[in-house]
């Protein structure tokens, strides 16, 4: 089969991680006979420093044009001046907006093999698999009004949460159709004690789940799911929550995982289905890591697994999507590790090497 693939790596370890990613979708390539034309785009601060704009409306239309897209990390201390006009983040946003990509997913699973490089202890993350579902293109990162202005006592700012009851409901749909297809477990997390934002998610949610009598939905409070993500996280099958606390929550949760290095995302436009079709961007959800660019020591395989994804949601591939995950799965049991989740008695490689390694292993 043949697909069109938007490529874009952006900065920091991005082009290096990027790199990876596509070496693996090559042997894939090679291995089941699939064709992959890739299409390479500016955005983040490298868009900024050549064109001015974080999201080149060139990379928009090519972007539309491919079957899916694949980025790796925007951002860096260079474009971090909060008077600046144009943000590399604002690339990415205009990016999920313009694609309509609103459903973000975030599986977290701990790697038997990595259960000793976290922070955690192994009792409490064994076993540890659930899957985040992040509203993605609503709530306080994008409503109006948004800004700051002057008053007579000083400076102030606003943002706003807003959400409108269809956002609300394709998303905790998602949420619904992936529970289905797992252990039939959905936890709804919102603030309804003090926000009305919260309060319509949690109706709408009780609305959506009469749909789906065979899954269990419960509501859990921002600040209770944070905790309890810690203190119990094998309790969770699968979780959607709203924009802001989606992104809050997944980089607490990826420390379950041992490292940034090691999550994948994808951001859906519409319903996800193993074997579907659906339009998508894919990333690893770790930035830039500006002080590892250049380096060769960033871990690609959240990058990678980014690929799998992809093969699985947006390019029908099951059995290629599995063969990358089980090729990860042998590399780290062969004890071969990046500096982040570098152990005791294990074999340190750079970027290129965990690469090369996996892309052996995707070859057969
Ligand atoms: P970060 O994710 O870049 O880094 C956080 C920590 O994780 C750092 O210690 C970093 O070294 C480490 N890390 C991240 N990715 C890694 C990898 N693949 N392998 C090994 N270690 C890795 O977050 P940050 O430092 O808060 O932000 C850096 C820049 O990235 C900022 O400009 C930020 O705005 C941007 N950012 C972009 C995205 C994105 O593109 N989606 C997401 C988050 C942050």
């Amino acid at each position: 089969m043949q697909f069109d693939l938007a490529v874009l790596p952006g900065d920091g370890i991005g082009p290096e991680v990027a790199n990876e990613g596509i070496k693996v979708l090559q042997a894939i390539g090679e291995r089941f006979d699939h064709s992959f034309n890739l299409h390479y785009g500016l955005v983040g601060g490298v868009a900024i420093d050549q064109l001015g704009t974080a999201l080149p409306p060139d990379t928009l239309e090519m972007c539309r044009r491919c079957d899916a897209v694949l980025l790796a990390a925007v951002g860096g201390p260079r474009w971090d001046d909060p008077q600046a006009k144009v943000r590399p983040e604002d690339g990415l946003l205009t990016l999920r907006k313009g694609l309509g990509l609103f459903a973000n997913l975030r599986p977290v699973k701990v790697f038997p093999t990595l259960i000793d490089s976290t922070n955690l202890k192994p009792d409490v993350i064994q076993g540890v698999d659930f899957i985040f579902v992040r509203e993605l293109t609503g709530g306080l990162y994008f409503a109006r009004p948004k800004r700051q202005w002057q008053t007579s006592r000083g400076r102030r700012a606003t943002d706003s949460m807003t959400y409108s009851e269809q956002e609300i409901e394709r998303i905790v749909r998602v949420g619904f159709e992936l529970a289905r297809g797992r252990r039939k477990k959905l936890t709804s997390v919102d603030k309804a004690n003090v926000l009305e934002s919260s309060r319509l998610w949690r109706q709408v949610a009780m609305e959506v789940a009469e749909y789906y009598p065979d899954v269990e939905l419960e509501h859990m409070l921002v600040d209770a799911c944070a905790m309890r993500l810690i203190q119990n996280p094998t309790y969770f099958d699968v979780i959607v929550t709203e924009n802001m606390f989606g992104d809050i929550l997944t980089d607490e949760a990826s420390m379950l995982a041992g490292s940034m290095g090691m999550l994948p995302s994808a951001s859906l436009a519409g319903v996800p289905q193993e074997g579907g079709n659906i339009f998508g961007m894919y990333e690893p959800i770790h930035g830039s890591a500006p002080r590892r660019a250049g380096l060769d020591m960033a871990n690609p395989i959240a990058t990678i697994l980014s690929i799998a994804m992809m093969l699985r949601y947006s390019f029908g591939l099951i059995k290629e999507a599995q063969t990358i995950d089980s090729a990860v799965d042998e590399v780290l049991s062969q004890g071969y590790r990046t500096y982040d989740i570098m152990g005791e008695g294990k074999t340190r490689v750079g970027t290129k090497q965990m690469g090369d390694l996996i892309a052996a292993k995707v070859g057969g």
